[in-house]
């Protein structure tokens, strides 16, 4: 996606080989035009998926789920990385390692916001090893509920969090896919050319 690319290009800071820094438009200060251009790509790419919920994770998943969600007319649920005081017991829970904070938190959702009903459209704004993903996933899957696929605003294809999710058989689709980010350059993977058929 061209507005996403161009903004890792002008506003992404590479903090390491691993690591890259888009905080002043995804992770912290939101670029709002470009939440809603994400928004709605996601709702293109699997509009005729049967969605009926969205489900992402808190807080930077939220934004793009948002208008994604509002564009697939779904509602849109938010794990929770902390348990609510008003949440009663009646919920899922994962654990989750994070790739950024090196230590793993429980995710959790009410049972009132999945059911076996449901198939899912799960969003994260970045994949880096799978493990968020993953856990969103054992959630939808303890509901009983499908999965539609995965929407990740921006893969860093030398993990391999794509692969495992390809692995366990789901689609997942990203809108800007990093090859590299060495020696302080993000170097993007070719975006695949659509057949006219
Ligand atoms: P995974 O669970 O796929 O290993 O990592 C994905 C999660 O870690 C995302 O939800 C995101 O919060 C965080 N993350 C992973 N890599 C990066 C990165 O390079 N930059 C930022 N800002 N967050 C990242």
């Amino acid at each position: 996606m061209e507005q996403l690319i161009t903004a890792i290009q002008e506003r992404g800071t590479v903090l390491s080989d691993g690591v890259l820094k888009v905080d002043s438009f995804l992770n912290h200060q939101l670029d709002t035009d470009l939440m809603i251009n994400i928004g709605k790509e996601f709702a293109t790419r699997f509009r005729d998926g049967n969605i009926t919920r969205v489900l992402t994770i808190e807080s930077s998943g939220i934004a793009p789920s948002l208008i994604a969600a509002h564009e697939l007319e779904v509602p849109l649920v938010f794990a929770r990385k902390k348990k609510s005081l008003t949440m009663n017991n009646d919920v899922y829970t994962s654990s989750v390692y994070s790739f950024t904070k090196q230590e793993s938190n429980d995710i959790t959702v009410s049972k009132n916001f999945l059911t076996s009903n449901d198939h899912v459209l799960i969003i994260d704004d970045f994949l880096a090893n799978g493990q968020a993903a993953l856990g969103l996933i054992d959630l939808v899957e303890q509901a009983g509920a499908s999965i539609a696929g995965i929407g990740i605003v921006i893969e860093k294809s030398f993990q391999d969090g794509r692969a495992k999710l390809e692995e366990a058989g789901f689609r997942v689709e990203s809108l800007a896919r990093i090859q590299s980010l060495q020696n302080g350059k993000v170097t993007f993977l070719p975006e695949p050319v659509l057949q006219n058929t």
